[in-house]
C-alpha cells in the first residue's frame, strides 16, 4: 500500500473542504472496496477522507411514505432495522444478503452505490424502488445516478449523504449469489408501487450494470403473477459473460429470480 494521509472530519462541510483542497483525495466509508484496492496498489490517493462517522450521513428514518437511509449506514443496520423491516422488508432482506457478516458490519449503502459494482445488490434496490439519491451538491433519481460499470454521475469530491425510498405497495428481492463472494450472479427487485405501476430492476447480469426489464414490468402491470412472465425471455446479447457464468445462463437466472421475487411479493 502506498503512503496516504488519513482524515476524520467532524462535519460534511469539513469533509468537502478536505476533498477540495487535497491533491488526489478519496472518500472512505466502510473501506470494503477501497482498502483492498489500495493494498493491491490499484489506487494511490494522497488523502483519505473518512465520512463513516459523520452525523449528517447517519441514521434511518420514516416520514410519511418515505424511508430515508443515511449514506454511512452499514448493511447490518439496514438488515436489522425495525423501521426498514416495517416499511420495506424487501430492502432489509437485500441488505441482509450482502456478502458475509464482516462485510455487512463495515460496508455502507453510500459506499456501495458510489462504487456501483455491476454485481452489487443496492443498485437494483434503488432503481426498482424508484429511490432518490441526495449528495453534498444535488438530488437525483437513482436511475440518473448510475452510469454504467463501476461508474456514477458523481463529480470529484461530491459526497452521497442519503438515499430516500418511497414505500411501495409490495416488493421483493430475489438473488442468486455467487457461491464464493455472495455478489449477485443475478439479483432482481420487483416492486408494485402504490399507484399500481410495476418496476423490475436487475443487477449482476447486465453488460452495462443495473437495468430495468421493461417487458416484465408491462406483463406484471397487466397481471401480477409469476405465470405472467412465462412467455418472456431476456436478451442474452445484452448480458455479462464471464468465468462465473455465460450470458445465456444469466438470462435464465434473471427470469427465474424475477418469478421468485413476484411470488415472494405476493
Ligand atoms: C468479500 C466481499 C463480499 C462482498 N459481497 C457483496 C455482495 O454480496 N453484494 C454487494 O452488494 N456488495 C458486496 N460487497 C461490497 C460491500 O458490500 C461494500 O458495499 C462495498 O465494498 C462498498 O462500500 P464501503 O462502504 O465499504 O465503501 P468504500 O470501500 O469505503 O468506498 C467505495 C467507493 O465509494 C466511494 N464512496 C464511499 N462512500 C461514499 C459517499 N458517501 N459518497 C461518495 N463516494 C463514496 C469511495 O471513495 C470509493 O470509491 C462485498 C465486498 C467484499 C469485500
Amino acid at each position: 500500500m502506498y503512503a496516504t494521509t488519513y482524515h476524520r472530519p467532524a462535519s460534511l462541510a469539513e469533509a468537502s473542504a478536505l476533498l477540495a483542497n487535497a491533491d488526489e483525495a478519496k472518500i472512505l466509508a466502510g473501506g470494503m472496496t477501497l482498502l483492498p484496492t489500495m493494498k493491491n496498489r490499484l489506487a494511490a490517493p494522497s488523502d483519505l477522507v473518512d465520512v463513516g462517522r459523520l452525523a449528517e450521513l447517519a441514521g434511518v428514518s420514516l416520514a410519511g411514505d418515505t424511508l430515508t437511509i443515511g449514506a454511512a449506514t452499514k448493511h447490518y443496520e439496514v438488515a436489522g432495522s425495525a423501521t426498514v423491516k416495517g416499511a420495506i422488508p424487501a430492502l432489509a432482506k437485500l441488505a441482509g444478503g450482502i456478502g458475509d457478516p464482516q462485510v455487512r458490519h463495515m460496508g455502507t449503502i453510500g459506499g456501495s452505490i458510489s462504487n456501483n459494482d455491476p454485481a452489487a445488490d443496492y443498485p437494483a434496490g434503488l432503481v426498482g424502488l424508484g429511490a432518490t439519491v441526495t449528495t453534498s451538491k444535488r438530488t437525483l433519481a437513482a436511475e440518473d445516478f448510475f452510469a454504467g460499470l463501476f461508474s456514477t454521475v458523481l463529480d470529484a469530491g461530491e459526497i452521497v449523504t442519503k438515499v430516500s425510498f418511497p414505500v411501495p405497495a409490495k416488493a421483493a428481492y430475489a438473488k442468486f449469489p455467487n457461491p464464493a463472494s455472495r455478489y449477485a450472479m443475478a439479483g432482481v427487485m420487483v416492486v408494485k408501487a402504490r399507484d399500481g405501476s410495476v418496476r423490475v430492476a436487475v443487477t449482476g447480469a447486465g453488460g452495462n450494470g443495473v437495468f430495468r426489464w421493461h417487458a416484465a414490468e408491462a406483463a406484471l402491470a397487466a397481471s401480477f403473477s409469476a405465470a405472467a412472465l412465462d412467455g418472456l425471455s431476456v436478451d442474452a446479447g445484452d448480458l455479462m459473460s464471464d468465468i462465473h457464468g455465460s450470458s445465456e445462463y444469466r438470462a435464465n437466472l434473471v427470469k427465474v429470480m424475477t418469478q421468485r421475487a413476484v411470488a415472494a411479493a405476493g
